[in-house]
């Protein structure tokens, strides 16, 4: 047998080997895919209402780019009652990890009052509506009940610990500002309501001469400020006031040691919030 024909078949099998090689691999990171980066729904404790269900889902978003906005619960109970419930609610989506609170109604406490509950089973299905993609967690009744009972965590504990890498604009979200250049100097009176040489002129229109610029709106101080469930992350409340808001991939958050001493500001924040999620009171 020649040389060169030895060196064909050497190269030929070293060919197959590398091939086989890059099957197993990606069979491997497949499996671990599978394994490691499932899908998850979790339950949370509600501070919605006795018919609250929380929840929390995470899945791996690179593989499967969708957005999540409708949830469904299904009891099945054959030998107990009610021997079926079924219950649809759509949410705000979201492409990337979330957790809701949401109210389910009377549909939900029949859920949880059904019996006998182990031997029911309940279905937890979370879809992304506009792709078709739904991913199922089935569960005994008892399980599920006692998992809502016993949980700890709400969707404000959660939320909080979203990954807040988000990567900033490239560009500068220009501040508001309703306040105009200062007008160039001249010597002439401006014939304006709120100028006192001409206050009496402009009685009887917009609201009654230099009356009409009102008193001085006084500031406050915010006692507590959080946001509820249903933020957009639009980047509204950080644009206005960051020190407060940092917006992150999924949701809004306070930044830890927040200042609390401009509450016009925080109200200008949560005026423009529009889901109007943010909430603040008002130190007494
Ligand atoms: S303004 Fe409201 S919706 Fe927009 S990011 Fe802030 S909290 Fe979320």
């Amino acid at each position: 047998m020649s040389t060169t024909y030895i060196a064909m078949i050497v190269a030929i099998l070293a060919g197959i080997g590398l091939l086989v090689g890059i099957g197993a691999l990606s069979l491997l990171s497949g499996a671990l895919n599978f394994l490691f980066v499932k899908p998850k729904i979790e339950i949370l404790k509600s501070t919605n209402s006795d018919a609250g269900f929380a929840f929390t889902f995470k899945w791996d978003q690179d593989a499967e780019p969708v957005k999540f906005d409708k949830i469904r619960l299904h009891l099945f109970n054959p030998f107990g009652s009610p021997t079926e419930v079924d219950i649809t609610r759509e949410f705000e989506g979201s492409d990337t990890d979330f957790a809701r609170d949401i109210d389910l109604g009377d549909q939900f406490k029949k859920i949880l009052s059904a019996s006998p509950l182990d031997k029911a089973t309940v279905e937890i299905e979370v879809t992304a509506s506009r792709e078709g993609v739904t991913h199922k967690s089935s569960m005994k009744g008892s399980t599920f009940v006692d998992k809502r009972m016993n949980a700890t965590q709400t969707v404000e504990d959660v939320a909080a610990k979203f990954v807040t890498t988000k990567s900033k604009p490239l560009f500068e979200i220009p501040e508001r500002s309703f306040i105009s250049p200062p007008l160039p100097k001249t010597a002439k009176q401006l014939k304006m309501a709120t100028n006192p040489m001409f206050a009496g002129e402009f009685a009887g229109a917009a609201g009654g001469g230099a009356a009409a610029a009102g008193p001085a709106v006084e500031n406050f101080t915010v006692a507590k400020v959080w946001i509820e469930p249903g933020c957009i992350v639009c980047d509204a409340c950080e644009a206005i006031f960051p020190e407060v808001f940092e917006v992150t991939d999924s949701t809004c958050i306070i930044r830890p040691g927040a200042p609390l001493n401009d509450g016009l500001k925080m109200q200008e924040a949560a005026e423009a919030c529009p889901v109007e999620v943010i909430k603040f009171t008002k130190a007494s």
